[in-house]
């Protein structure tokens, strides 16, 4: 014999499945290693004739057939070993098949048959772990072969992975499942009512599709796992075969309606929104197929835009790059979303192999989801309250610091209508007002603290004949020109005033009658001395001058002046252009 063909029979016996050796302790063990499948797509073949077909031998991982429309035929040969009879099962992972058959054979002679699925619900209410089990009874050292017929009314995903349980693992598995699955659904509700609640006061839609998700997501887990066709709706088939298909499109559109208002896509960056806004008509088309019973179109929709979902981290992330702050929390939710959902799916068009562990990741990545979500909105909460608060504090200072210089330019605006009403108009020096003010001060001052203080009287000389002979104009310009050289030639702490038409007075703290009396005489030749120019003409002017000293015993500002006065006038009455002191 060839060497060639003997090489090429022992691979092929080696790829024949053998036997499954059954234990007394299997917790779920996959039986692809022993799994043989056959597709029918004429969906005729009867038991009888399917023992003739050729099986292919499970020989990848990968245990999903996708979309299909035919009978998916599986084989499975078992062998007990043991010294007793075993009572062992057979779970299938995935349940939502519309027909499930089973035969077991020993020898070619019929020992168990059953029917099972969506299609076949027991009129008895089946228990919790019945709903994808089939269960045996193998003697001791018998061996069985097992056939299954899978298939769907119309269409639908084939998922043949499957384990082998013996039955008190079983019960544990199941019972702990139930629990599980219980508490999650109650923490579910209580997130859904909350945030329901919440949309009711706040009107916000971020809490209404949030919320639609969250009933999404429980509709889900309960057509998932089938609770819901054995449980809930078994009466009709219309909704066995369509609430699964409802629920999912109800997360998937709620989710991204949700992400459309959280993330303000239709305000913030337009192309995103649209791209959103497609996937949901993908979404929205597909449930319109499922409700006319195109099962084909309404599941290759509704699965086509669940593929929306892995660009929605990136989405988030851009957002949050472009400095949008709310979008940081929702990128890190999304992201576990997206993985589990595009394994998921992957799962689902066999890219992906299935085991127990991704089967359970793509379940919990929807209500991990769902928790998560909650966290992101306290985020966001969060977010809006330090900005608000931040631009609360800004606009704070902001108005303090405003607020501070409008009132200095205030002070200065009073302060200068407060010097206006002092000065004189036409001198700019202190009037008559500003004079006994600040002269009754420096009055005050004297007397406490015992500081010498003079007061001179100045009256121009004929004025009357300046204004008759030149005019008032050229009076002014007299009364000024005065005025200035005076106050050019007094110390910063005298007072200059004009107290009448040509008649001025100036107060002189820290001098005693004897300075006063010198600095009069000094005005007084300076005056003389200085011509005053008025237009064409050169102007000489004189001034009488009276001088008083200030006696803190018995005097007021009145008595000072009147003594200034009376000096002043002694002056006029002996010949003008002079100085006169007179003593307390
Ligand atoms: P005497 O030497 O006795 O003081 O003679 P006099 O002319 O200076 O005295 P009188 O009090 O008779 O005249 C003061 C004049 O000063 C009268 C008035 O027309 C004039 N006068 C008062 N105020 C002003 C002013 O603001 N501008 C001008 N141009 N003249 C003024
Ligand atoms: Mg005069
Ligand atoms: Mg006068």
């Amino acid at each position: 014999m060839n060497f060639k063909i003997l090489l090429l029979l022992l691979i092929h016996l080696t790829l024949i499945a053998d036997f499954f050796e059954l234990q007394d302790d299997m917790k779920g063990t996959s039986s692809i290693n022993v799994m043989e499948i056959y597709e029918d797509t004429t969906r005729k073949i009867t038991i009888d004739q399917v023992k003739k077909q050729a099986f292919k031998i499970q020989d990848s991982d990968i245990t999903n057939h996708g979309l299909s429309s035919s009978a998916w035929w599986i084989k499975l040969q078992v062998h007990n070993p043991k010294s007793q009879n075993l009572t062992w099962s057979i779970k299938f992972i995935f349940g939502l098949f519309d027909h499930m058959q089973m035969w077991q054979f020993s020898n070619d002679q019929l020992l168990s048959h059953s029917l099972k699925g969506d299609h076949h619900i027991d009129p008895k209410i089946t228990p919790f772990n019945e709903r994808t089990v089939f269960t045996f009874n193998t003697d001791s050292n018998a061996k069985n072969t097992i056939y299954f017929r899978i298939s769907h009314n119309k269409i639908g995903f084939i998922e043949t992975f499957n384990s082998l349980w013996t039955q008190n693992h079983l019960d544990t598995y199941s019972q702990t499942a139930a629990l599980i699955t219980t508490a999650i659904l109650a923490s579910l509700f209580v997130l859904f009512f909350y945030n329901l609640f919440i949309f009711f006061i706040l009107k916000s839609k971020i809490y209404f599709w949030y919320s639609v998700y969250l009933i999404g997501i429980i509709i889900g887990i309960v057509s998932f796992n089938t609770i819901g066709a054995h449980y809930i709706w078994r009466e009709s088939i219309f909704l066995i075969d369509n609430i699964p298909i409802v629920a999912f499109a109800l997360a998937n559109i709620s989710f991204m309606m949700f992400t459309r208002v959280f993330l303000e896509t239709n305000k913030q960056v337009k192309w995103i929104d649209k791209f959103i806004l497609f996937f949901i008509s993908l979404e929205i088309l597909g449930l319109f197929f499922a409700i006319i019973d195109v099962r084909f179109l309404a599941l290759k929709l509704i699965y086509l835009g669940g593929f929306s979902f892995f660009f929605f981290p990136f989405i988030g992330l851009y957002l949050w790059k472009k400095g949008f702050l709310i979008a940081r929390g929702y990128t890190l939710a999304s992201t576990i979303l997206s993985i589990t959902m595009t394994i998921g799916l992957l799962r689902m068009s066999g890219y992906v192999y299935t085991d127990e562990w991704l089967f359970w990741l793509s379940r919990s990545g929807f209500i991990i989801e769902g928790i998560l979500l909650s966290i992101v909105l306290a985020d966001r909460i969060n977010i809006i309250q330090n900005s608000y608060n931040k631009t609360q504090n800004e606009l704070t200072s902001n108005l303090g610091s405003e607020v501070k210089k409008r009132t200095i330019e205030l002070e200065k605006a009073k302060k200068i209508a407060e010097n206006l009403a002092r000065k004189d108009m036409l001198t700019e020096i202190w009037n008559r007002r500003a004079f006994s003010e600040m002269s009754e001060e420096l009055l005050q001052d004297s007397k406490r603290h015992d500081i010498p203080l003079s007061l001179i009287m100045i009256d121009i000389d004929k004025f009357k004949t300046i204004n008759d002979n030149y005019g008032h104009k050229a009076g002014d310009i007299v009364l000024k020109s005065f005025s200035k050289n005076l106050s050019l030639q007094i110390r910063d702490s005298d007072i200059l005033s004009r107290i009448g038409g040509e008649e001025f007075v100036i107060v002189l703290p820290h001098s005693n009658l004897a300075d006063a009396t010198k600095k009069a005489e000094h005005f007084r030749l300076d005056t003389e001395t200085k011509p005053i120019d008025i237009k064409d003409t050169i102007l000489n002017i004189t001034i009488s001058i009276g001088v008083a000293q200030f006696n803190p015993k018995y005097d007021s500002l009145d008595t000072l002046l009147a003594r200034a006065d009376k000096a002043m006038y002694y002056v006029k009455s002996h010949g003008r252009n002079c100085v006169y002191s007179i003593d307390s």
